[in-house]
């Protein structure tokens, strides 16, 4: 995986909104890098900036919101100063979404077919007959058993976990080099969510496509990503591969998020939980932003805010606590 190359490379990136009550900096300056077939997993709770981050990407921040700074380099071109019809060709072509609530993506007034077999006809510049064929090996694909009837049902006459396997379908058609995968599976059953994440799984590792992950379920984190990302208040606190983060987690918050989530081999009555919510934009706290919640906050954490430190190889932390000066008393 180390040798691999970098596929996209997102360099200080901020995303604002510019409302009637001032400009909510939703992604404040961040940075990370995905190569060629890794899972990159995005994790935080609600409001964090991950989901903002995810649509940035793709230049799908609706107004008031834009991104104010930064760069997005895709294969090394830059796509925050792409047009919306440069943006059209890499959208469900170089690079897929799959969100949350198939529903609001899947347009009610077509056949499943129709949505799945124009992007390929148009992308891979096939005609009809064969753009059909090649859905319809698609909807196979992501387990769909009667994909020539399905290829003519509408997305209502369908369940959840179907509109979803027909929406990785669709992402997954014209062979991304990146897939987006915003909370995939939060709306389905256990069962179906295991499927689901074994189908992408599967199919990204037939045609090397890189996945990026955002969710809030370090479940989902665990099963499928090679590295992690932890976002806090539009910033990254925390970025290591997922063994390492996992096995040791260095900031406060990654460390109240793992134990606030259940452990297979460890029974306990209740989950701890993270004391006190995400602040919102109009009550940012000085200096670190999530020392208000923080166990381990002093008189600096309050004052001062903690640069993104290298912490060891591989592995950022934005924690006073893992400064080396600080450590050593410089
Ligand atoms: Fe906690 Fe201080 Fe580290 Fe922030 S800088 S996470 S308040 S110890």
């Amino acid at each position: 995986m180390s040798q691999a190359e970098t596929l996209l490379e997102v360099k200080d990136l901020s995303t604002h909104f510019f409302t009637e009550d001032g400009v909510i900096p939703s992604v404040n300056g961040i940075s990370f890098k995905v190569k060629k077939g890794e899972t990159i997993g995005i994790v935080g709770e609600s409001g964090c900036g991950k989901s903002v981050t995810s649509l940035s990407l793709l230049q799908l921040v609706s107004k008031p919101g834009r991104i104010v700074g930064g760069q997005i380099l895709f294969n090394g071109a830059d796509l925050s100063t792409y047009t919306n019809k440069q943006m059209r060709e890499i959208r469900g072509n170089k690079i897929s979404m799959i969100f949350q609530e198939p529903l609001t993506s899947l347009n009610p007034v077509f056949t499943i077919g129709s949505q799945i077999s124009e992007p390929i006809r148009l992308h891979q510049k096939l005609d009809k007959a064969r753009a059909k064929e090649q859905a319809i090996i698609m909807l196979s694909k992501v387990g769909i058993s009667n994909a020539r009837k399905i290829y003519n049902a509408f997305p209502h006459q369908l369940s959840g976990g179907m509109r979803q396997r027909v929406m990785i379908a669709m992402a997954l058609s014209c062979k991304p080099q990146l897939l987006i995968a915003d909370e995939p599976t939060t709306a389905l059953d256990v069962t179906i969510q295991a499927q689901i994440l074994n189908l992408m799984k599967e199919l990204s590792q037939e045609s090397n496509t890189s996945i990026i992950m955002i969710t809030h379920d370090l479940g989902v984190v665990a099963e499928m990503a090679d590295r992690v990302i932890v976002m806090y208040a539009g910033q990254i606190v925390e970025q290591n591969n997922v063994f390492e983060l996992f096995k040791n987690p260095k900031h406060p918050y990654t460390q109240g998020l793992l134990n606030s989530t259940p452990k297979i081999h460890q029974l306990k009555d209740e989950l701890e939980s993270i004391e006190g919510n995400v602040p919102t934009p109009s009550n940012m706290p000085i200096g670190c932003k999530f020392h208000p919640r923080c166990p381990f906050a002093n008189e600096k954490c309050r004052k001062h805010e903690p640069p993104l430190i290298q912490a060891d190889q591989g592995s950022k932390v934005r924690c006073w606590l893992h400064d080396e000066k600080e450590v050593i008393g410089l």
